[in-house]
């Protein structure tokens, strides 16, 4: 669920231990709010988007677990702004070419849904209303367009790791991918481990990096196992997926949005692309709010998908209300 950002000062640690072309990568880090021990010094934007975010993650995640809040974040000073969105001035993904990975041991016997499943997700993905909740963005590189490219998906049954770790999950990418992510810089791989999420306080993240001999920018999330995690369930009660299934799904479409919204590129790279005052991006701004009980993608199949932030369906009163009472979000255009 989030795009970045703990702990800089560790990745940096990291990536130099290893023969990527560091740097880039690492003002774009997994955001971990336990983490504490790796105190951050990085300045900017990054970091304050991150704070933010944990601090929100944090809430919804006891929100739910228990069904209720103790730690309020609303501000007096954040409620004078306009929570729209604001462009940073870097690329957006025009499309996405996408890629599901499966790693770990447990795939190798796995016989349930989520392998069919979030193939189908991703390819129902194009062109359908959902997407359309991103095409008001542009960026440097242009607009983004509905029509995304899913190539299905690969299968390591290594034993998984390093779900808090930037570094860790682009290694396995690379590895998967023989360091040859889609020519069109458009790549996206979603990594699905079979990890539990433990005490970590988010359910997914999404980051950017390079393979090794290899220049050419992807993108990749991470997730971990949500099998029976209450803190990251949506509770789809439609009875067409597995839990573990409609898990994923919702954070599934929550992290390729802010991905095609806020490709994580780095200040070494580009500029970011669009997020809010408080360093939010499209996704965080509707986390675990939905406009309607099920989307239906354009080959069939449904979900339940939280929405998206769009600035002008807030501007124009259009929008569904955000967990901070603000109408911007959309299910689908
Ligand atoms: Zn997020």
């Amino acid at each position: 669920m989030m795009r970045k950002t703990l702990i800089a000062t560790a990745m940096f640690s990291l990536f130099a231990s290893t023969a990527q072309a560091a740097g880039p990568e690492t003002a774009q880090p997994a955001t971990d709010t336990n983490s504490t021990a790796n105190a951050p010094v990085a300045k900017g934007h990054f970091w304050s988007r991150e704070v933010h975010e944990a601090f929100k993650i944090q809430r919804e995640l006891e929100k739910g677990a228990s069904g209720s809040s103790n730690n309020s974040t609303a501000s007096p000073l954040r409620a004078a702004r306009s929570p729209n969105m604001t462009f940073h001035g870097g690329r957006i993904m025009p499309t996405a070419v996408t890629m599901n990975i499966f790693w770990g041991s447990s795939w190798a016997t796995y016989a349930g849904d989520k392998m069919t499943g979030l193939d189908a997700w991703y390819q129902g993905y194009s062109n359908s209303n959902y997407s359309g909740t991103v095409t008001e963005y542009t960026g440097s590189n242009g607009a983004i367009g509905r029509s995304t490219t899913h190539l299905g998906h690969l299968v390591d049954t290594s034993v998984a790791s390093g779900g808090g770790n930037t570094s860790a999950i682009l290694s396995e990418v690379c590895k998967v991918i023989s360091n040859n992510p889609d020519s069109s810089g458009n790549g996206y791989y979603a990594v699905y481990t079979d990890l539990k999420r433990g005490s970590a306080g988010y359910c997914a993240w999404h980051a950017s990096g390079t393979c090794p001999g290899n220049a050419t920018r992807l993108q990749f999330a991470f997730f971990w196992n949500l099998d029976g995690d209450a803190g990251c369930d949506p509770a789809d009660t439609s009875g067409l997926h597995s839990q573990g299934l409609a898990a994923l799904a919702n954070v599934t479409g929550h992290e390729l949005s802010e991905a095609r919204t806020d490709p994580s590129t780095s200040t070494a790279t580009g500029s970011p692309g669009w997020y809010d005052s408080s360093g939010s991006e499209n996704g965080d701004k509707c986390a675990w709010t939905w406009g309607a009980p099920l989307l239906t993608f354009t080959n069939g199949t449904q979900w339940k998908v939280q929405g998206e932030w769009s600035n002008a369906a807030y501007t124009a009163g259009t929008g569904y209300a955000n967990s901070s009472g603000q109408k911007g979000c959309l299910g689908g255009l």
